[in-house]
């Protein structure tokens, strides 16, 4: 019997949670998130079909910010309209409310328009120098509100005193943990959904950022397809749920490793 006593609770532990391993139930107002939409006012981020990034990303961020706050979080969102706030201000947030997490939402494009149909999928960066040329083409149609005026020389200082920090393991860990959960709650309904994984890029809105922090690429607007699904509800709300899922698992574990 006092076996069975023991055995039970660490059943309920392996088993108790099944699923998405998270539950409504438990306090988590001391985490609080920062979700950024990206982009806002004169900057529309990438455009494609009539359809910008801005007013994607924005719904994106607010529904996550719903589901966050619905499972006990405490949410602060860079923008909550379409507003422009410079990429320098966007971690400086974080810092302020002291989030536990950054996340920043974005939609991918590509210049090439024969590659339209061909280019499509989900992506998680963290911030890190890469010599990848997909991501540097990323970071850079992604930077663009600010590479206007800084010479190359400043940003590559700024980059490298963010660099050696112990945030990019962590951030990397935080990456790791949302892409898995977004790509599974896909392809839930949506096999055929590339799993573009988890990429390190230099992108200057998470350069500062002294907490783990991450910016998801949704999908390509593009891309006529993954376009015309990224404007449903019921694919944003499973990007949402895998984004909640994963930065709960990643809290979570970080919790019992170091009393995060
Ligand atoms: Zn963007």
């Amino acid at each position: 019997m006092k076996q069975l006593l023991f055995v039970l609770p660490i059943l309920f532990l392996l088993f108790g949670c099944k699923g998405s391993g998270i539950s409504p139930s438990v306090d988590r107002s001391d985490s609080l998130i920062v979700i950024d939409a990206g982009h806002g006012g004169h900057d529309t981020g990438a455009t494609s079909g009539g359809r910008y990034e801005k007013e994607l990303v924005l719904q994106i961020a607010q529904r996550t910010a719903n589901k966050f706050k619905e499972m006990g979080y405490r949410v602060y969102l860079t923008r909550a309209d379409d507003t422009f706030i410079k990429l320098s201000g966007r971690t400086k947030i974080a810092d302020r409310v002291d989030a536990k997490v950054f996340i920043s939402i974005h939609a991918n494009a590509i210049a090439n328009k024969s590659r339209f149909e061909v280019v499509e999928g989900v992506e998680t960066y963290f911030l890190q120098k890469t010599r990848d040329a997909k991501s540097q083409r990323i970071a850079k149609r992604e930077n663009e509100a600010v590479l206007q005026g800084a010479d190359a020389l400043s940003k590559d200082v700024i980059i490298d005193s963010v660099l050696n920090g112990p945030k990019i393991i962590e951030s990397n860990k935080l990456a790791i943990d949302v892409q898995g959960n977004i790509v599974a709650q896909l392809k839930g309904a949506y096999p055929d959904v590339k799993n573009g994984g988890v990429r390190p890029a230099p992108f200057y809105v998470l350069v500062g950022a002294s907490r783990p922090s991450i910016l998801v690429e949704v999908g390509y607007i593009t891309n006529s397809k993954e376009r015309a699904r990224l404007f449903t509800s019921d694919y944003q709300e499973r990007i949402v749920k895998g984004i909640v899922a994963g930065a709960t698992r990643y809290i979570d574990n970080r919790k019992k490793e170091l009393g995060f």
